[in-house]
């Protein structure tokens, strides 16, 4: 039997803090998100980190739903400051620096931990090494795009690189490169400035008013995984082509 867009999984990819941050508010959030996803029968793409909110969610899912739940994609460099990728790196070091390669893929180098470190794969799922952090945002993005209807972006709150995550994501959304929902949870009002900076991108004109509504905000965890199933293009998208971005 032919398989149909119904039939492939949710993939849900999230971009959310390196760090813990100080408010337990955030910490929770990523739990309770992750308790979604199990119920809901999502899969996680995330940026691969084993502390803070990354670690948070991804040990969460692995604990309900099991470690094929959970994708991390991860630039080798990264790997380097990441304490839960330090087994990997010293039997590395013994193997003579040796990864192995993933069937067929000439740009990444995907690991599968579950030969080299136990606690990694049981933990925090499984994991792609990647060579820098374009590629891992075309990786990431793609296994969401190859995913079935409601899958999509999420950001929860992070630095640095989780708003130029997800202001990526929705620029690529406004550019038509893809038509998947992305949804800010903003816990607390940690999102508050960026949601005021849009409203007022698009009250000088900046930003048009239908794709203002491309980032789609939530309060309540609850509401993420309904919004990105209902998610619309907005009408102002542009009708562009594109190769592979
Ligand atoms: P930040 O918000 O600055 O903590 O960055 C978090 C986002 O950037 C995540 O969604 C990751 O994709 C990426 N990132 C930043 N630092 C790391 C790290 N140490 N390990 C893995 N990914 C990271």
């Amino acid at each position: 039997m032919a398989t149909t867009e119904q039939d492939k999984p949710v993939v849900v990819c999230v971009f959310c803090g390196s760090v813990a941050g100080e408010n337990p508010a955030h910490i929770q959030a990523a739990k309770a998100l992750a308790r979604a996803f199990h119920e809901n029968n999502v899969q996680l793409v995330y940026g691969g980190g084993t502390n803070g909110l990354m670690g948070a969610i991804a040990r969460e899912l692995v604990t309900l739903s099991g470690p094929q739940a959970v994708h991390g994609i991860i630039p080798q460099a990264l790997v380097k400051v990441e304490p839960g990728y330090q087994e990997l790196n010293s039997k590395e070091k013994e193997e003579g620096g040796k990864v192995q390669e993933g069937a067929g893929k000439t740009h990444e180098r995907t690991v599968r931990l579950d030969k080299r470190t136990e606690i990694n794969e049981t933990e925090y799922g499984m994991t792609s090494i990647v060579p820098d952090m374009h590629t891992r945002k075309r990786m990431m993005a793609t296994k969401v795009l190859e995913g079935g209807p409601g899958s999509g972006f999420v950001a929860l709150a992070g630095g640095f690189g989780t708003i130029e995550e997800v202001m990526e994501i929705t620029t690529w959304n406004q550019l038509g490169i893809h038509k998947a929902g992305v949804v800010l949870l903003n816990i607390g009002g940690y999102w508050d400035g960026l949601i005021d900076w849009i409203r007022n991108a698009v009250a000088e004109g900046f930003v048009s008013k239908a794709n203002g509504e491309i980032l789609v905000t939530v309060t309540d965890v609850n509401q993420v995984l309904p919004k990105l199933k209902e998610y619309k293009t907005s009408v102002d998208r542009y009708q562009l082509k594109w190769g592979q971005e």
